[in-house]
């Protein structure tokens, strides 16, 4: 099969390489359909990336083509999304529902342990810390644990539409439940790609009374508008606590929600030169503009350490931080039936179509944010007529 391989720091090639095969009584091999690339790969592409000659690419449709004599829900023909993480259905942290805590969800639980204190759930497409599958930038995958990972897609939800219900989906609506959004809030999303759309969608569609966007993009703004029913600030031309706040009766958004991470940039060239560890720009400017007693999530991508994180304000304004990787299986269900219904339309984040062959052009259109780009999309194999 073709598949998107990643060849050291800042090089992807479309290589051949062996079909999958199965490997375990639970798996499942999807052939892929729509594989879209996330901006949590561009620190991959970065250099932080999995072995060289390992396939990205996490957020997949698809459709069964072989499982294995344990899998229960699915078989052969079936049109599935797959959770971006993979996690067993079964351990401690499984059965209460934190799936991206779970214990057998990596190939190798040593690296997690040494990186964060204890292994956490894998990942399609990255790093041995995070599981080591290979990723869905290709023409089939191996699904392990299929019957919790992968998902039945009603019959009026479109592959376009289905896609984000693997990875962008779930992240964002995370990110309105872990913060305890009640009607009547005041909502506050850093981040306006596709993570932090569905974020501010799900305040909404939990009774938010308003939602605020916060970017630089002026068409990611306006997508947020449009198809997320979020007021904007652009942070270069505003005070963005101050705007918050005045939006808030003068206390501060209830609930601010990171959903953008700590971008390469925000390094100085000092920092790097001295070993400084990152600054988390958004979450600080978050944990500044939050209402006192109010919630910060963050979901966005960051390294292991952050550097002058404002730890004061989190005691002295009695706040709830919380953040996790996605606990998809927990909410793909719930997604697909609002999709169904039409409550949830994803379709537009599939800003750009590209074959599997194009894909190194995909990253530098998601790197740039040329052309409004949300999230491109990848064909490894053209859909049936
Ligand atoms: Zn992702
Ligand atoms: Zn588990």
């Amino acid at each position: 099969m073709r598949a998107l391989c990643w060849m050291g720091a800042g090089e992807l090639a479309v290589r051949q390489l062996p079909d999958p095969e199965l490997r375990n009584a639970h798996d499942a091999i999807v052939r892929v359909r729509r594989s879209a690339a996330c901006a949590a790969d561009l620190a991959l592409l970065a250099g932080r990336g999995p072995a060289v000659g390992e396939v990205l690419g996490h957020e997949f449709v698809g459709e069964v083509v072989e499982v294995g004599p344990e899998v229960r829900r699915h078989r052969a023909g079936d049109r599935v999304v797959v959770c971006s993480s993979v996690s067993c259905g079964s351990c401690w942290y499984c059965r209460r529902e934190l799936h991206s805590c779970c214990d057998n969800g990596s190939t190798d639980p040593a690296a997690g342990e040494a990186a964060w204190g204890h292994p956490v759930a894998g990942c399609f497409g990255q790093p041995r810390s995070q599981g080591g599958f290979a990723g869905s930038h290709a023409e089939y995958v191996r699904v392990p644990y299929a019957d919790v990972g992968a998902f039945a897609v009603p019959e009026p939800v479109s592959d376009d539409r289905a896609l984000f219900a693997s990875d962008a989906a779930p992240a964002g609506w995370m990110g309105a439940d872990l913060g305890g959004v009640r009607p009547g809030d005041v909502v506050a999303v850093w981040g306006a790609g596709a993570v932090g759309q569905v974020a501010a969608r799900a305040a909404r569609l939990l009774g938010a009374e308003r939602v605020v966007v916060v970017d630089r993009h002026p068409d990611r703004l306006r997508a947020a508008e449009r198809h997320a029913g979020a007021e904007t600030l652009d942070y270069r031309r505003v005070d963005v606590a101050a705007e918050l706040r005045e939006r808030s009766g003068g206390r501060g958004p209830d609930v601010c929600v990171d959903a953008v991470g700590t971008p390469a940039a925000t390094r100085s060239l000092g920092d790097r030169l001295t070993g400084a560890a990152p600054r988390p720009a958004a979450v600080r400017e978050a944990v500044h503009a939050c209402r006192k007693g109010g919630s910060v999530v963050v979901l966005g991508a960051h390294p292991g350490v952050v550097d002058t994180f404002p730890l004061g304000a989190v005691t002295a304004k009695g706040l709830t931080v919380r953040g996790a990787r996605q606990h998809g299986p927990r909410y793909i269900p719930m997604l697909l039936d609002r999709m169904a219904r039409d409550e949830l339309r994803t379709e537009y984040l599939a800003t750009h179509h590209l074959p599997l062959d194009r894909a190194p052009e995909a990253y530098t259109l998601l790197r740039t944010r040329a052309e409004g780009c949300l999230r491109p999309v990848l064909h490894p194999t053209p859909a049936p007529c």
